[in-house]
Formats: C-alpha cells, structure tokens, sequence
C-alpha cells in the first residue's frame, strides 16, 4: 500500500478538499501511474453532489486521466516503466459476459468497475478516481497514449473524447451527413471536432451566443441559437444525426422535431431529471431516440489512435489542484473553454 495525495468530497454538499487514499501494492498484472493530468467531466460534478443517486464517500473524482507508467507487474509486458498511458472511466469488468468478451466492457451485464464512486471486481473495496498523484489499475483496462500529441489536451479524451467518438461510429457518421452536436461544452467541442474530422457537415446547436465564433474556429460549419426559435424552426426536418451532450433539463422534443425521416438523436449528456417525450415527435417521421455510454477499451484505443492521426485534442483550461472549486461554478455556467484539466504536479506540493 501506499499512502498519497488527492481532492476528496466527504458529502454530497461540501467543497473538494485535501484527503490522502491508499493505493494498492502493485500486483502481477497491475501498472503503476505516476498521473501527470486529469480532466474534469461535468459526470464528476453530478456524482460529488448525488445527483444520480447516492454516492459513495469519500469521493476521489476523475476518469480522464494521463501519466507516466512507474512500474508494472511481472506478468505485464505491454507496458513499460517510462510509457504515456491513459485511464479513463472504468478500470475493471467482468471478463466473461457477452459485452466484455465483444470488447465493451462499459455496458457488463455484472458491471465495470467505476473509476471512482464505485467497487473493485471484489465488489467491496471503493475506487477512487485521478484527482490524485498515481493510481494502480490492471494493465487490461490502460490505453497507450502517443508522445506526439500535448499531454494536457490529451487527458479529456478519455471520457469527452470517447463518449462522443463511439456513437458517431456506432451510427456511422460519414462524409457530406449534416449532424449536430447538442451544447458545446466538454463532450460537444470533442463532437465537433470528430464530425468534421469524419468529413460531415457539422451545425453547433447551443443557448450560449458568445460560443458562436469557438464552434466555427474548431471546423463547424453553421451555427444555431436553439434560444432562437425562428431559427429552430428553419432547421426542422435538416439533420441525419444528433448528439445531444446537455447536463441539464433540456426539452428532446424541440430537438427530435430537427430530425429527417429516419433520423436519430442520441443522448450522452445525463441530465439528472427526467425529460418527457411526445410520442408524436418519433411517429410522424419514423425518428429514433437512443443513448450510449463511453466506450469500450478497444474502440479507446482507436479513438486515441485516430487523435493521433489527426492532431486531434482538446480544447483546455489547465489549472492548479487548488482551483478545482471554482472550476466546478463555472461549468456549471456552461463557462468551460472547453475542458478544465487539473495538472497534478500541484497535488504533489
Ligand atoms: P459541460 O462541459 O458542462 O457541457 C454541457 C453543455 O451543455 C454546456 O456547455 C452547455 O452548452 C449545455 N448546457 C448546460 N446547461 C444547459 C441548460 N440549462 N440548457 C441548455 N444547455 C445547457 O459538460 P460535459 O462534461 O460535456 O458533460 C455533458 C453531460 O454528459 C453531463 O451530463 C455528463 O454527465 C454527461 N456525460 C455522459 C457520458 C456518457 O457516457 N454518456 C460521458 C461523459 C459525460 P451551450 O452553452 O453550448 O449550450
Ligand atoms: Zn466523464
Ligand atoms: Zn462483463
């Protein structure tokens, strides 16, 4: 075991503060992360506060994290002392279910192991996330990370990156689709950047009017106010594809109704209240409503290969440890440019 420092929430009301956590002693197929950077998630605000339902406590957030291998154990020869790597948002499963042996480990029928807020495979010791200076996970579940790209605005990927990656896949976004990418926030701005990266025809649709001249910057093509109801209505029926990426309540129906005939909306924002559905905004033309979460350790690699490929990170705001509250207000007021990531070296002092 050793002993090291993280940020912690005890409750779900009070403020991230200093609090040390025991890492486990390296095992045989364990690698040892010294963590250089760790990205904040808005899923991280939504656990320290409950707003899924009751968390565990003490809560060490984090699940976009990125380090520098330390050691690893004796049968682990993919990884060596000295490599990038990368953890993201689950750090065990099952194995053997059907969705772990297709390679996605995020949806276990007996369910992954949460980075944090959540159990080991042994279901009782708690795991705690990358607000942290090192964390010990089993080799099967870290991803190679490239020397080429700036470590920092490679953190976000992790989560960010892969959530929205994964279902542009899934749906097979392709070249000349006219998508759109629902708020432009930490998940939204990786959204756009894969859309124009995967050749289609991408439209930001977000209530912040000062983020209009960001969302062209990173390759969108066009621009919609959904505050802007005139505007709304001349998109009805315009968009193959929809990735809403909203944290909070947010009304489907004024969204699905921008959908073609066969059209899809998936939901990867979570937000923590229900949002009703007219029936009638699926019928008249035969849409689909559907959600995804993360991505599995295969398709995390390949996302982090195709970053790679085409100098693709994320947009960040790298702050000290210390600023980790703050942070917290301001993407709570959609104010992110486009992803804080904390630089742990501050954890160390
Ligand atoms: P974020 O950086 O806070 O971005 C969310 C964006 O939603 C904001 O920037 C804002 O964009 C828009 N928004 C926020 N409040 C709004 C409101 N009241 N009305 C309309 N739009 C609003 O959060 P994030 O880290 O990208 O995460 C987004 C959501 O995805 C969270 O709920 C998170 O828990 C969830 N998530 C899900 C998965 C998954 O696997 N499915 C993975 C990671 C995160 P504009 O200013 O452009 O409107
Ligand atoms: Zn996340
Ligand atoms: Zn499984």
């Amino acid at each position: 075991m050793s002993l090291v420092n993280s940020y912690a929430v005890q409750n779900a009301t009070t403020p991230l503060a200093p609090f040390q956590i025991n890492r486990r002693t390296p095992g045989p197929e364990d690698v040892q992360i010294d963590i250089l950077y760790c990205g904040v998630c808005h899923s991280d605000i939504h656990q320290a506060r409950s707003e899924w339902g009751p968390s565990i406590y003490p809560m060490v957030p984090g699940h976009e994290i990125v380090g520098r291998v330390m050691s690893v154990g004796a049968n682990v020869s993919k990884f060596k002392t000295g490599d990038l790597v990368g953890v993201g948002c689950f750090v065990d499963s099952c194995r053997t279910c059907p969705s772990c042996q297709a390679g996605e480990e995020q949806y276990c029928d007996n369910g992954m192991s949460a980075t944090y807020n959540g159990y080991e495979k042994d279901k009782k010791t708690p795991t705690y996330g990358g607000y942290s200076t090192q964390i010990v996970v089993d080799h099967n579940y870290v991803l190679k990370v490239s020397e080429k790209l700036p470590l920092h605005a490679v953190a976000p990927l992790l989560c960010a990156g892969i959530t929205t990656y994964s279902p542009l896949r899934k749906w097979n976004v392709k070249k000349g689709d006219k998508i759109g990418i629902i708020g432009l926030g930490g998940l939204g701005h990786m959204g756009v950047k894969f859309g124009v990266a995967m050749g289609a025809d991408v439209t930001v649709l977000s209530h912040s009017p000062s983020k209009e001249a960001d969302a062209k910057a990173m390759g969108a093509h066009n621009f919609l106010l959904s505050k802007d109801a005139g505007a709304m209505k001349q998109y009805a029926g315009y968009f193959d594809f929809l990735l809403n990426t909203v944290s909070a309540f947010n009304d489907y129906n004024e969204y699905l109704n921008l959908l073609k005939v066969d059209g899809t909306m998936v939901l990867v924002g979570a937000p923590p209240v229900p949002v009703p559905v007219s029936g009638f905004s699926l019928i008249g033309r035969r849409r689909r409503l559907a959600g995804s979460l993360i991505g599995g350790i295969r398709e995390t690699q390949e996302m982090l290969d195709f970053c790679a490929e085409h100098n693709i990170v994320s947009e960040v705001e790298v702050i000290p440890i210390s600023e980790i509250n703050e942070a917290y207000e301001r993407v709570l007021k959609s104010d992110v440019k486009y992803r804080f990531v904390i630089d742990c070296a501050s954890l160390k002092q």
